[in-house]
């Protein structure tokens, strides 16, 4: 078998964890597999030359911030390559740029365009273990660029795209992915596995297990992930396109996001366009928007209420202030305090009830429910930011603890 294997930075982060990784990696090695080793920089490594940077030069150039970046994992790679050596094992590290990983010019945010497999193909061939940087790639005119944190992942899942690997696997500090935030809510159970869409939605909401770029680059090129621990052996969690769980479950995790701001527009004309007025200045300022809600009319005027994520809710407001006499409204409102509860499970389409098992959780709890959205896959419902974890938990309760 082929297989893809990725640690993330806290399981490479000194010589001891570089030594328990290696001994994953000469196991599936000796099992006789081929293996391509994806790994991030160690530790805080990739944080620490940022702020190495910004004494520097606060507003460095984004090609010499990749320049320095890309030192992080080739740090990684060479120490992992040295300790599988020192065990008697045939081990290359390769940079982005040996593999011939090629991604565009957007430095610190690039996408892959293609990766040649030659030198992957040929090193695999003499019976090596391969061991690649993540996170990096290399522009068509050799320049380093970065994939944006968490790239490693990424880097992981191209390569068992292109390599048709048989397995790829995420090793990370977390066991799994869980139905709800482990730390948190005791009950938490491991998951078996997830569909790529609901592993998007879990992520989106704060279950920071994978980079939501890889998930997405997965469930295009079919490639099934494992994420898994590197410091406890047991089965981690399948990321697949359909689940062949043979326990049937409608609902996969409850998850919660707190960098979430309501913005409301108030008085605004109710005739004929103003919502799209609204809608467009606020996508015209790059803002991503969730859950609008529009009062019912007074006095010929509506509110219209949406979500955007925290850091941007100023940006939204300027540009409405911006177009403010073109679209016709009072004043905008801001609120950060609140908190998005989601509840997700690609199984309740098919099933009815869903909701109102949300809604009796919270009630149970007496909290008030300021916004609902629904899809295909989850609910979402807004409440204040101080009863989130209560509500996770109550909900949690419902679901998977009765
Ligand atoms: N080292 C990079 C980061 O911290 C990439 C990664 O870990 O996946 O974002
Ligand atoms: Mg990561």
């Amino acid at each position: 078998m082929l297989i893809v294997q990725k640690f993330g930075g806290s399981s490479v982060a000194d010589a001891k964890r570089i030594r328990n990784v290696a001994g994953i990696i000469a196991e599936t090695f000796l099992e006789g597999n081929d293996v391509v080793v994806v790994l991030s920089a160690q530790g805080d490594t990739t944080d620490d030359l940022l702020a190495k940077a910004a004494e520097i030069n606060p507003a460095p150039s984004k090609r010499e911030l990749d320049m320095l970046l890309t030192t992080g994992e080739q740090q990684s790679i060479a120490l992992m390559a040295m300790c599988l050596e020192g065990m008697g094992l045939p081990v290359v590290s390769l940079t982005a740029w040996q593999i011939g990983l090629r991604t565009d010019a957007d430095y610190g945010a690039a996408r892959i365009r293609r990766i040649a497999t030659e030198r992957l193909k040929r090193e695999l061939d003499k019976k090596r273990i391969v061991l690649v940087a993540g996170f990096q790639g290399i522009t068509r005119f050799d320049d380093y660029t970065t994939l944006g944190r968490g790239g490693s992942d990424t880097t992981a899942v191209a390569l068992a795209a292109v390599l048709h690997a048989d397995r790829c696997q995420i090793f990370t500090d977390v066991e799994g992915v869980y139905t709800a935030d482990p730390r948190k809510v005791p009950g938490a159970r491991k998951l078996e596995e997830v569909t790529y869409d609901e592993m998007l939605e879990l992520a989106s909401m704060g279950a920071q297990v994978l980079m939501n770029r890889s998930v997405q680059m997965a469930k295009r090129y079919g490639v099934e992930l494992e994420v898994l621990s590197s410091l406890v052996r047991a089965p981690g969690t399948k990321v697949k396109e359909v689940p062949s769980s043979m326990e049937e479950m409608k609902i996969t995790g409850i998850a919660k996001d707190e960098h979430t701001a309501r913005l409301t527009v108030v008085r605004v004309a109710d005739k004929p366009g103003s919502a799209f007025k609204v809608m467009n200045a606020v996508s015209k300022a790059g803002v991503t928007v969730d859950m609008i809600i529009q009062a019912t009319g007074r006095d010929g005027e509506n509110d219209i209420s949406f979500v955007v994520p925290e850091d941007q809710a100023e940006q939204a407001r300027d540009m409405l202030m911006e177009r403010k006499k073109a679209i016709g409204f009072d004043h905008v409102s801001i609120d950060k305090d609140i908190a998005k509860v989601s509840v997700i499970g690609a199984g309740m389409m098919s099933s009815a009830g869903i909701s109102s098992l949300v809604f009796e959780a919270l009630n149970d709890e007496h909290i008030n429910i300021q916004m609902i959205s629904t899809s295909e896959i989850k609910i979402s419902c807004v409440i204040d930011a101080a009863s989130a974890d209560r509500a996770v938990a109550a909900i949690h309760r419902k679901f998977f603890e009765q």
